[in-house]
């Protein structure tokens, strides 16, 4: 068995976590470098006893030098909430960030695999959406910070592999839950969850009727695997997402039913560019990488509910 050197950035956030955990379970070295702004050492406080383990307390926006064989680069705050809170810094964070990661993988001669993310697709008039698609996106709204950072580290990312031959891979991440969530996040389905569990009133933004497609964190956390196996020349950018769509009001009605909340549905203001649709299309990953989601929503919400009921 080869064991490699893999540094994970964000490591400690919700999906950072489960892809450490699994790359540990597979034997490698694993570096999980985080600031800690959205992630928490409890994420991974778990691993801390494995000797192949490190938590390296480090801010993206600054240079880091270690010796790895693969990065992931998943150093971003995802939920809306929180990418919102300071703007100026999330642009930063994608894009010194991806400078900063691109540098070391030049230098150490690593592969290294960008966490992108369906946002590339801005409010999207192609439905569903196709790796080709250019997308729709407000370059000066409230999203821009973070669409815009995600869509700039893409460039640099084809950029330093043009230019500099580095071995690049892009995926695409459409929404994934699952446990580890923050309860605070602010994200849909752990908002939905710790409503419901409370018995308050579940948030609804809008009239419910915009769409999302729900990927269960393993599928993804597989789909990144493969993505950095995958072959020589692949770079992406691919597709990562459960292609089965929901309307928001949908998802509340199935939480409110698994979790037998008495909770009632309330309807909020739609934050401004809020998509109105999203679902992916995965006919790229399923012939580059062979790979298809294997969590439908109950299932993967269901094991979600089980983790916040331990946890709140
Ligand atoms: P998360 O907020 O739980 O994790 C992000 C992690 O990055 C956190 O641990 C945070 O502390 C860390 N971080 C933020 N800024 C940093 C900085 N400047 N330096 C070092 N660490 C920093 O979110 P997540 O859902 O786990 O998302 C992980 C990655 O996947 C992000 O890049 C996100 O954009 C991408 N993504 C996620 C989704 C999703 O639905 N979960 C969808 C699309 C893309
Ligand atoms: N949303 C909602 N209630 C909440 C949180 C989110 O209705 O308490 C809506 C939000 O307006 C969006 C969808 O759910 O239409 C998904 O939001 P999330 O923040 O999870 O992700 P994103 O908008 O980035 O896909």
């Amino acid at each position: 068995m080869i064991r490699k050197k893999v540094l994970v950035t964000g490591g400690a956030g919700f999906v950072g976590s489960h892809l450490c955990e699994r790359l540990l379970n597979e034997g490698n070295e694993v570096y999980c470098l985080d600031n800690f702004f959205t992630g928490q050492k409890q994420n991974v406080v778990h691993l801390l006893d494995n000797p192949y383990f490190e938590l390296i307390r480090h801010d993206v926006t600054t240079p880091f030098f270690i010796e790895a064989d693969e990065i992931y680069n998943l150093a971003c705050p995802a939920s809306p909430v929180h990418y919102q809170y300071n703007p100026i810094k999330t642009m930063k964070t994608s894009v010194m960030g991806a400078i900063n990661m691109l540098g070391l993988a030049k230098r150490i001669h690593a592969k290294i695999l960008q966490a992108s993310t369906s946002e590339v697709y801005g409010n999207p008039l192609v439905h569903p959406q196709k790796e080709e698609y250019w997308g729709n996106v407000n370059p000066i709204g409230e999203r821009s910070c973070y669409d815009e950072g995600k869509r700039a580290a893409e460039t640099l990312f084809v950029d330093y592999h043009k230019e500099n031959k580095v071995d690049v891979k892009i995926i695409r991440i459409f929404n994934t839950y699952g446990p580890r969530m923050h309860p605070d996040d602010g994200r849909v389905v752990s908002n939905f969850i710790v409503q419901a569990l409370q018995n308050q009133d579940i948030t609804v933004y809008g009239k419910g009727d915009q769409t999302r497609s729900f990927q269960f964190v393993d599928d993804l956390v597989e789909a990144m695997i493969r993505m950095m196996g995958s072959r020589d020349g692949f770079i992406g950018p691919v597709n990562t997402g459960n292609p089965h769509e929901f309307t928001i009001l949908q998802l509340a009605q199935k939480v409110i039913e698994l979790t037998g909340s008495k909770s009632k549905i309330i309807y909020k203001d739609l934050p401004s560019d809020d998509p109105m649709m999203r679902k992916p299309d995965i006919t790229l990953a399923k012939k580059e990488l062979d790979w298809s989601p294997k969590i439908e929503l109950e299932e993967g919400l269901l094991r979600t509910i089980e983790f916040f009921k331990s946890t709140i």
